[in-house]
């Protein structure tokens, strides 16, 4: 158990701080490292490398004059340019043009003997023609040397040796500077270093911990927590997100506990008008009349409506509908919804319309879109207790709007109200009003079809729910 839990934990992911403090040391690892390298360990090499492509290029400039008249005059330049003991000469050592800096007195070429110049030439040729070597000064102390030598044939078929001698500084100091400087900048870099691989990733990911712990506080069902975004554009973003996830959620989560107080208010009354008017009926017999009956089948009735809502309204949001559709004839279909009002005889539905229109969809739920608008209607109905339709035909659709002149609605709460279980009155009328499931069928059955829906309402005037759909030709006579 012991072992397994250990497991566990040590396979558990770097934490990004600790990825960001490993990625801090390792680059600044390698770049003192780097620095190092190359300022201390290669800067003989990298300095004598390009003392020797000097020396070659200078080498390249003789050769090309060596057929000129002013060679000498050139060579002079050329020596007081690159500041290096430039000769040319035969391969015994004859000399056609030599010039010396003033330094340089103790250069190799000005104390060769002639049968050094001669081994000269042949070691030249030996290294296929070119020869370099550093060697320390015979007087001035450890002063070093960079001795550089061509051989060459002239147009006219003789040979020649060009050597070029150039001074090398001395580098020790350099380096002993250099050294001191890094290791200034090492002392300085690696305490900087360290602090800031602590300290950024810190400031970074602080936030990042606040917020996963206020996202534990939301999962345990506390919706007022409030994201804090401190630090970073990013993290403000993230806050911002969640601050509005968890208002969504405690939103749900408020509608969801007054549905279920809702919907259990619903179901006990109706049942506990059966059980009551079943028992009365059972126990005196005086009381078993066709009016006492019907208010039994009428409560069932109601029963039966908010379960079938409910669950015409959880399989709309779960998307396990499938539409049946069909070409119907709206007009008529509205008619037929009308005449299962002719019982509430107080009440008037006007009907206006010009001509039949037909729409493409599932008849039964688009009937269902019209029978909870009318519901409503009458629920919400004003004094006149009249409920005006009105279909109108317009570029291709149809619209079919539902008027009452009952209270209205709030302005701010027009964008509510097709929310599910919203109600705007939350006093309970049960005698009157349903579950807060109607509007939302409403526009899930109608965001399926495509169409499109709206309300307009004015307080102490009603309020008009209208909805549009596609216009279809009507099917062929006979069909
Ligand atoms: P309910 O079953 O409560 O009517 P609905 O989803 O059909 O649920 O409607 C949601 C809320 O919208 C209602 O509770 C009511 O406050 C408001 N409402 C709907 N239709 C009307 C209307 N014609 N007049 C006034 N208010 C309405």
């Amino acid at each position: 158990m012991r072992k397994g839990m250990q497991e566990k934990a040590s396979r558990r992911p770097m934490s990004v701080g600790a990825h960001m403090a490993l990625g801090f040391g390792v680059f600044a690892l390698a770049a003192v490292a780097l620095l190092w390298v190359f300022q201390i360990f290669l800067l003989g090499p990298f300095y004598q490398a390009i003392k020797t492509a000097e020396a070659e290029k200078t080498a390249r400039a003789v050769i090309a004059r060596l057929e000129d008249q002013d060679l000498e005059l050139r060579t002079r330049e050329l020596c007081l340019r690159s500041g290096s003991n430039i000769t040319v000469s035969d391969p015994l050592g004859r000399q056609y043009v030599g010039w010396y800096i003033n330094t340089f007195r103790d250069s190799l070429i000005f104390n060769l003997t002639s049968r050094e110049w001669a081994e000269l030439y042949n070691q030249v040729n030996l290294q296929g023609g070119r020869y370099t070597r550093v060697f320390q000064s015979r007087t001035a102390g450890a002063m070093e040397l960079l001795f550089y030598a061509v051989t060459v044939r002239t147009p006219q078929g003789s040979d020649r040796l060009v050597v070029i001698e150039s001074e090398l500084t001395p580098l020790a100091s350099t380096v002993e500077t250099l050294l001191v400087q890094l290791i200034c900048l090492t002392l300085v870099l690696a305490p900087l270093g360290a602090f800031l691989a602590v300290y950024i990733p810190r400031r970074l990911t602080r936030p990042l911990t606040e917020i996963s712990e206020s996202a534990k506080q939301l999962a345990r069902g506390d919706y007022s927590v409030r994201f804090e975004g401190r630090g970073g554009r990013e993290t403000g973003e993230l806050a911002a997100t969640l601050n509005f996830a968890a208002e969504e959620l405690s939103k749900t989560e408020g509608l969801r506990r007054e549905l279920l107080a809702n919907v259990s208010h619903d179901l006990r009354t109706p049942l506990t008008m059966i059980k009551g008017y079943a028992e009365v009926m059972r126990d005196l017999p005086g009381e078993n009349s066709p009016e006492n009956i019907q208010i039994i089948i009428d409560e069932a009735g109601r029963l039966n409506d908010l379960v079938n809502d409910l669950l015409d309204l959880s399989r709309l949001e779960a998307g396990v509908i499938t539409l049946e559709k069909e070409r119907f004839n709206l007009t008529e279909s509205i008619r037929d919804i009308l005449t299962r009002y002719d019982k509430l005889a107080d009440y008037r539905f006007p009907f206006s319309y010009q001509e039949e229109a037909w729409v493409e969809g599932d008849k039964l739920k688009l009937s269902q879109v019209v029978y909870n608008l009318v519901n409503n209607a009458v629920n919400y109905a004003g004094e006149d207790k009249t409920v005006s339709l009105r279909q109108e035909l317009r570029e291709g659709r149809v619209r079919v709007s539902v008027a009452d002149t009952g209270e209205g609605i709030p302005a701010d709460k027009l964008r509510d109200i097709w929310e599910r279980y919203y109600k705007v009155d939350r006093e309970h009328r049960r005698a009157q009003v349903g579950t807060g499931l109607g509007l939302s069928i409403v526009k899930n059955v109608l965001d399926l079809h495509g169409g499109t829906y709206g309300v307009v309402s004015e307080l102490g005037k009603g309020s008009t729910f209208w909805f549009e759909l596609p216009r279809e030709e009507s099917l062929p006579v006979g069909h």
